[in-house]
């Protein structure tokens, strides 16, 4: 063939959309624009549910990028990726692709990306892996067996009491004295040894190279206030940061940013005090207050007028928040009138409660409002349990958001600790986890395997230069190989899912051993094949894994959202700053709306009453909260008093309500003979009858 010259390079042009098109004033009311268009410096916008805080943030994005600010140079955070990806799709609609290049996501997807750049400017080495939860628990349960504590005689804190104390410390800046008395008053006494713990734990984690939730953050903050150099290079990335539902962050969120606007202070940030529902991670209400404190000569916005729901449902929700103890947001209004008022619905039972709910979306739908329009929400996951099995059976199409046990299942864990020792072969949690997998090594062979690989400095062939004893040398072989051949694999794009195989090989049939009925188990094996062969890499995997874990079903299949039409079964925090034509609030019984263990500290339940808020103004349209008068106390939480509606529907507020009962179906006609008189002497007596054959 003669030497064809090099083909010349047609450069994408950037699509953009013509602005003139646009008419702010249109779009947004006055304060909304003025907000959108700010110029430098820190802007709080502090409004209650539906008032077009995200929207007010997307048009900001917009404006920016339209005044000339590189998109790159912008960095919005939000609380989850599908938020950020939504925002962005929609301020690509506005001002056309250049928006795909703001950068956006989570605080701790942020943190993340910055620590792989700059941690080894830091001492952090590149190839760390992240811990989810569950580890971090793992590791702590390692550092206090490895101190000796956990076998005296008095009740000592359990791994997940410990880790959730070091992470509250860390979040909160609450010394762990002042935790313990505040929280934990039992294990006061221990607080020197919970601290020789967490220094136990600290040095684990440097000495596996391993990096937890809370790192991601300080080590963030720590870039930025300890080194000049590194925190120069980190502010000098980004023109504008952005944050929505800000009452959500913690004080180490507070200082990351404080320490990300040292320079300019162009910093926006919206929320709603009234919507603070995550202090169970450190944040508090409070953090939205304190803005003006933390960044002085801020400007504050306040929006008033709602644009989501309809006034009758404004009047419940507005009720609603009005009993809390503390509050800065004022009382809404919205100018969509609507005269159906939300449906209170008192059901007999569980099973009527599921029907109502299941008739009720049918009816919606034939009247035009499609399934993705509707939402079922819960306090917690297991709530919809008996309506998810309906919808099955009656062939709706659901998918569910929060609450997601997929990736906490055992199986899965096991599979994904295979992943993660040939990524970081000192990842001393999931060395223990696989060994102790294995037919023939149990605690003591397994720790001596680990010891044995740390004398060698967690060299990759250390594992198999360990020498088993008789009992677990074929256990050894076979996982020796496995390791050597998994990383001696040539693979093209990726492979994860190969890698995968390979591991399965092995590890199926211990599955099948450990388990009665292994099926679904192996099922959901296959579904973490399907979401590994979309990723680039095993390392970009496994962060991704950890970090932003898939939180629908939607997810996990890889559909994409808008594809399918299918009800929307989703946790109150997972519905965070989302919206539908119609929603279900189920199970609003006091004990589990609010939560029985929420109910003797009042902070907690003033957060259960936010939470109450947060997911009656999720409806732009149709409310409805339902009750069950009898539960059947056989679930959790049986030290609350049944059948009892919420608290936070008190009498003012369901005098805005409409009361529904369901009625029956019409009764099939009775069979067989004719019922006996009521007051008819038993005929026989079966469990005398019962008794008797043993004597009785
Ligand atoms: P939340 O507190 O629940 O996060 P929010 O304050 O972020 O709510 P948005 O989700 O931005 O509110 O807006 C609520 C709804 O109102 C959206 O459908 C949005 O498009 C619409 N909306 C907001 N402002 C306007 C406006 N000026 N004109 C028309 N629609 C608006
Ligand atoms: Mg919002």
């Amino acid at each position: 063939m003669p030497d064809m010259p090099s083909p010349r390079l047609y450069p994408a042009r950037e699509r953009t959309v013509a602005s003139p098109a646009r008419d702010l004033a249109a779009e947004l009311n006055a304060e909304q624009g003025a907000a959108a268009t700010h110029g430098e410096g820190p802007l709080l916008i502090i409004a209650g549910a539906g008032t077009g805080k995200t929207r007010t943030l997307v048009y900001r994005v917009a404006h920016l990028i339209e005044r000339g600010v590189s998109p790159e140079r912008i960095l919005l955070l939000t609380f989850t990726r599908r938020a950020a990806h939504e925002m962005l799709s929609r301020a690509e609609k506005l001002v056309g692709s250049a928006s795909k290049r703001v950068q956006g996501g989570t605080f701790h997807a942020t943190g993340h990306r910055l620590l792989r750049q700059f941690g080894p400017d830091a001492g952090l080495p590149k190839d760390f892996s992240i811990m989810d939860q569950g580890d971090a628990e793992d590791l702590m349960q390692l550092a206090r067996a490895s101190l000796g504590y956990g076998k005296q005689e008095k009740r000592f804190p359990k791994k997940e009491s410990l880790h959730y104390i070091y992470s509250r410390h860390l979040n909160t800046e609450k010394p762990v004295e002042q935790i313990l008395q505040q929280e934990y008053a039992q294990f006061v006494e221990f607080s020197r040894d919970i601290v020789r713990i967490f220094a136990e734990y600290t040095s684990r984690k440097s000495e596996r190279n391993l990096v937890d939730y809370d790192d991601l953050l300080l080590f963030w903050a720590m870039m930025l206030e300890q080194s000049p150099s590194l925190a120069d290079r980190i502010c000098g990335l980004y023109d504008h940061v952005l944050v929505d539902e800000y009452q959500d962050t913690n004080l180490l969120q507070a200082r990351i940013l404080r320490g990300l606007c040292r320079h300019h202070a162009n910093i926006t940030v919206v929320g709603d005090d009234a919507q603070s529902i995550y202090s169970f991670r450190g944040a508090h209400f409070r953090n939205i207050l304190d803005f003006p404190k933390h960044f002085p000569n801020a400007q504050i916005v306040a929006l008033e007028q709602n644009y989501r729901s309809t006034q009758p449902i404004l009047d419940v929700t507005n009720t609603i928040i009005s009993r809390a103890l503390e509050r800065f947001t004022k009382t809404l209004w919205t100018q969509r009138g609507g005269t159906d008022a939300p449906w209170l619905v008192t059901a007999r039972d569980e099973q009527q409660q599921t029907r109502f709910v299941v008739d009720r979306i049918l009816e919606l739908h034939e009247e035009g409002t499609p399934l993705k329009e509707i939402a079922v929400l819960v306090r917690a996951g297991y709530m919809s349990a008996d309506l998810e099995i309906e919808l099955t059976n009656r062939n709706i199409p659901f998918e569910k958001w929060g609450g997601l046990k997929f990736l906490e299942a055992a199986h899965v864990k096991d599979v994904l600790a295979f992943l993660r020792v040939l990524e970081n072969p000192r990842d001393e949690v999931s060395w223990y986890r696989i060994l102790m997998l294995m037919p023939g090594i149990g605690d003591v062979t397994a720790r001596a395997m680990m010891e044995s690989m740390a004398d060698r400095s967690w060299d990759p062939d250390a594992f198999s230069h360990f020498v088993p004893p008789a009992r677990a040398r074929d256990a050894h072989r076979g996982l020796a190989d496995l390791i050597r051949r998994l990383r001696g694999a040539r693979r093209e794009d990726g492979g994860v899912g190969e890698d995968i195989d390979e591991i399965r090989a092995l590890y199926d049939s211990i599955l099948s051993e450990r388990y009665d009925r292994s099926e679904p188990r192996l099922a959901d094996l296959d579904q973490l094949r399907v979401i590994a062969a979309g990723y680039p890499s095993r390392s970009v995997f496994l962060a991704a894994l950890a970090l932003e874990p898939p939180s629908s079903t939607q997810d996990l299949a890889g559909g994409s959202e808008s594809d399918n039409d299918a009800l929307v079964i989703s946790t109150v925090h997972s519905a965070k700053g989302k919206e539908w034509d119609a929603v279900f609030v189920i199970w609003a019984v006091d004990g589990w709306f609010p939560s029985s263990r929420s109910m003797d500290d009042e902070d907690q339940l003033e957060e259960e009453r936010r939470l109450m808020y947060v997911a009656t103004t999720r409806a732009r349209n149709h409310l409805a909260v339902t009750y069950p008068l009898n539960v059947y106390a056989t679930r959790r939480g049986q030290d609350y008093s049944i059948d009892q509606l919420s608290r936070f529907l008190d009498r003012g507020v369901r005098d805005k309500m409409q009361r529904v009962v369901p009625q029956e179906p019409a009764a099939p006609p009775p069979a067989g003979g004719a019922p006996l008189p009521a007051s008819t002497e038993p005929a026989i007596d079966l469990r005398a009858l019962l008794r008797g054959r043993f004597g009785g």
